[in-house]
């Protein structure tokens, strides 16, 4: 094992939804633990890229919509393009729609499901078939509290991140052998635009906060820890792995 098993120093990290909130969090973290940076967003993710090269690394910027397939395989050329290689992937891109589930849409339905599982399997797909070919490589898929929970209102969201959590056990199944570690984060409750209407809402931002053993809402940063420890050679013998960072919520 490398003298600091952390290090990520001359690896390539590939981030989705890596403009705002818990994606910005982790991409700074990868980037301070030495890897280069290559950030997946729609809309222009200019802070997050400050924030990456003022870590002393490289960024690069894939512009591209995640609510379909198409650009899979592209993210993943333009950044063999742009870096050399792709050591470490993120797919950290999600949606969340709310409804009652006796009024839920299909057009919710499918727009969750599309971001939240489809197109995370299909980079997942497309990043592990060129760390196949490298000899390895981490993948972490990020789940949450509804990977374990059922949650109220967020149909298709608690379907895709269960999803997420199978999946990643799959995966993991199929391609340790190949080198290439897949795990997932399951976030709690972080404050970021996703949970901003739960922030809002004074008697649930109470209840959650009564439940939450730290006592506070998560920060973006707080994911950034477990994820370069998912990334790093720390974690070579850790496979198929749904690690909670929620502040002791699935404690309680
Ligand atoms: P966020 O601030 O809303 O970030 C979501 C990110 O995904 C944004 O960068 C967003 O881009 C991007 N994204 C969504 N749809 C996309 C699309 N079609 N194409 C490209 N990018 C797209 O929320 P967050 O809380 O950081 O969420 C990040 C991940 O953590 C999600 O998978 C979420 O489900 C998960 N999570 C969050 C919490 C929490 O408490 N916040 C808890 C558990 C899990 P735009 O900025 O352009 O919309």
């Amino acid at each position: 094992m490398a003298q600091n098993p952390f290090d990520l120093s001359g690896k390539v990290a590939l981030v989705t939804g890596a403009n705002t909130g818990i994606g910005q969090g982790i991409a700074v973290a990868l980037a301070k633990a030495g890897a280069d940076i290559v950030l997946t967003a729609r809309r222009d993710p200019s802070e997050t890229r400050q924030l990456v090269e003022a870590q002393g690394v490289r960024a690069h910027v894939v512009m591209a919509d995640l609510s379909s397939t198409e650009p899979c395989e592209r993210i993943v050329s333009e950044t063999v393009e742009a870096f050399g290689r792709l050591d470490i992937l993120v797919n950290n891109a999600g949606i969340i729609r709310r409804n009652d589930a006796l009024d839920f849409t299909e057009d919710d339905w499918d727009a969750v499901m599309d971001t939240n599982l489809k197109v995370l399997f299909f980079l997942c797909q497309a990043a592990g078939r060129r760390m196949a070919e490298n000899g390895g490589g981490s993948i972490i898929n990020i789940a949450s509290m509804l990977t374990f929970q059922g949650g109220i209102r967020v149909a298709s969201y608690t379907a895709s991140k269960s999803g997420v959590g199978g999946l990643t056990k799959l995966l993991a199944n199929e391609w340790a052998a190949k080198g290439i570690n897949v795990n997932a984060i399951a976030p709690g409750y972080i404050a970021t635009n996703n949970t901003a209407a739960l922030q809002a809402d004074s008697d649930r931002n109470r209840q959650i906060l009564e439940r939450i053993p730290a006592g506070r809402w998560g920060e973006p940063d707080d994911i950034g820890g477990a994820a370069v420890f998912l990334a790093s050679d720390a974690a070579r013998y850790v496979q198929g792995h749904v690690l909670a960072v929620d502040g002791g919520w699935l404690a309680r």
